[in-house]
């Protein structure tokens, strides 16, 4: 068993697994409801405390959770919208690159920075994103001292605000990659750098993609601050979640887990349903990604359904083993009927295609006057098919309409405008790297590039 700390630099475990805590901690209905009203930087301190224990001094923490959250544009950071009498939007885009990735690296890159001076030491952060992870994840760690930090997007297959967020930056220690491939092909080759231990050894690897445990545990305090917003712990809610990799929505199960009275997730795939139809038919078979005007849900590779996978097989480490084993070599498995079962009493799912999230994205215009972004709409368009009779329906609105322009302008009829203080980015000067999917080509790239080789671990 590892300590907050060390789960936060490892990202991946060594084997290749998946962390989560030893056990969950629960919150008794006083201290959820103690939560009403209060500053979410206040809520979010509350609940990493639970997780995190002694390895972070208090006073640290509070001043970096504080900090983090200074950096939204709302004095709320998530504030919660009506749009019907039950159907809620939770607005988790107003933090510097304008999706709700924000969240959780804004805190991620100030405990790795205090982690790493406190052990004396430095890293190389190395992230694939399908789009959004990557500009939150250089936004959060530009110009840091204790890190180099490399991105792997998909050449091509990005916005062209997301690949900027990640091109303009000038600091010596973000380095941006194109892959001539998917979002899956460079997850698999950041897969791979971790599990090549001498070279993970010799760059000081670490990780920030969503299987790192932090992220998730950044992202559980929005459910909270929603839930109590609506009336928990005395009453219970429900979550929509436009999902891809799930860790967002695995954050909402971790918050029923602690005791947030959550009544259903909803996972909200786009085409790219391999989430819906394992719930469908208890059969985990990934296909080819198709592109989509959800880039972030472009995925086949859903790292974190791992963990629910876990909590399903009743945390038999070694079943889950042979389970992904399975799907490595045969590219598909039948999941055991009663973990599927067990999945089924709190998940439900939906597949929304691209006529659908287009026609949602001008409906809600029309009958409430706000536009959303495509992944959001993926998410409106299954929450009001899934909304239990009598309990409030909460959809995560994961990015902002600006960030998706040529989907927006196509579904809405205008162009939404970015942030002023963001308009910059469309004419800076651009700055990356294209490589083929090959991880020798990847890891000589780093070694040349990283300061984390030359000072010495
Ligand atoms: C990352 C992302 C998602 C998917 O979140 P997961 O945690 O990977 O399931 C959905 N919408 C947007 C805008 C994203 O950036």
């Amino acid at each position: 068993m590892l300590g907050f700390a060390d789960v936060l630099l490892a990202g991946l475990a060594r084997d290749g697994g998946l962390y989560v805590p030893a056990q969950w901690p629960r919150l008794a209905p006083d201290e959820i409801a103690d939560f009403a009203g209060r500053p979410y930087a206040d809520v979010a301190l509350s609940i990493f405390k639970r997780f995190i224990g002694d390895d972070i001094a208090e006073a640290d923490l509070k001043r970096m959770v504080d900090e983090a959250y200074a950096t939204f544009r709302h004095p709320a950071v998530t504030p919660l919208t009506q749009l019907a009498s039950d159907q809620f939007l939770l607005e988790l885009f107003h933090g510097p690159t304008l999706a709700f990735k924000d969240v959780a690296m804004q805190v991620l890159s100030r405990l790795m920075d205090h982690v790493l001076a406190e052990r004396g030491q430095r890293a190389t952060i190395a992230g694939a994103t399908s789009g959004d992870t990557g500009g939150a994840a250089i936004e959060a760690f530009r110009g840091r001292e204790r890190v180099d930090v490399f991105i792997l997007f998909p050449d091509g297959r990005v916005s062209d605000v997301q690949r900027r967020q990640m091109t303009t930056p000038t600091e010596d220690n973000v380095h941006s990659i194109a892959i001539r491939g998917t979002f899956d092909d460079a997850q698999a080759l950041v897969k791979g750098l971790f599990n090549h231990h001498s070279f993970r050894d010799r760059v000081g690897l670490a990780g920030v993609n969503s299987i790192n445990w932090a992220r998730i545990m950044a992202q559980v305090v929005y459910y909270f601050v929603a839930g109590v917003a609506l009336g928990a712990p005395w009453r219970q809610v429900a979550f929509t979640v436009p999902t891809g990799n799930f860790g967002d929505i695995f954050a909402g199960y971790v918050a029923s887990r602690m005791g947030l009275p959550v009544a259903r997730l909803v996972i909200a795939t786009n085409v790219n349903d391999i989430l819906h139809r394992t719930l469908q038919t208890g059969r985990y078979e990934p296909r080819g990604v198709i592109a989509t005007s959800s880039p972030s849900m472009d995925i086949q590779v859903s790292s974190n359904f791992e963990r629910l996978l876990f909590e399903a097989y009743l945390r038999d480490g070694a079943g889950v083993r042979r389970l992904m084993a399975a799907i490595a070599q045969s590219g598909s498995t039948a999941l055991d009927p009663d973990a599927v079962k067990q999945i089924g009493t709190l998940f439900a799912s939906g597949r929304t295609d691209e006529a659908e999230t287009m026609a949602t994205i001008a409906d809600t215009l029309n009958e409430t006057g706000i536009l959303v972004d495509p992944h959001t709409a993926t998410g409106l368009f299954q929450a009001k098919r899934h909304t239990p009779q009598g309990v409030p329906m909460v959809t995560l609105a994961t990015a902002h309409p600006a960030k998706f322009p040529d989907a927006v302008t196509a579904a809405a009829g205008f162009r939404p405008a970015l942030p002023a203080w963001l308009a910059h980015i469309m004419t800076a000067e651009e700055r990356y790297a294209v490589i083929p999917a090959d991880q020798i080509v990847l890891e000589r790239l780093i070694e040349e590039r990283t300061h984390s080789v030359r000072v010495g671990l």
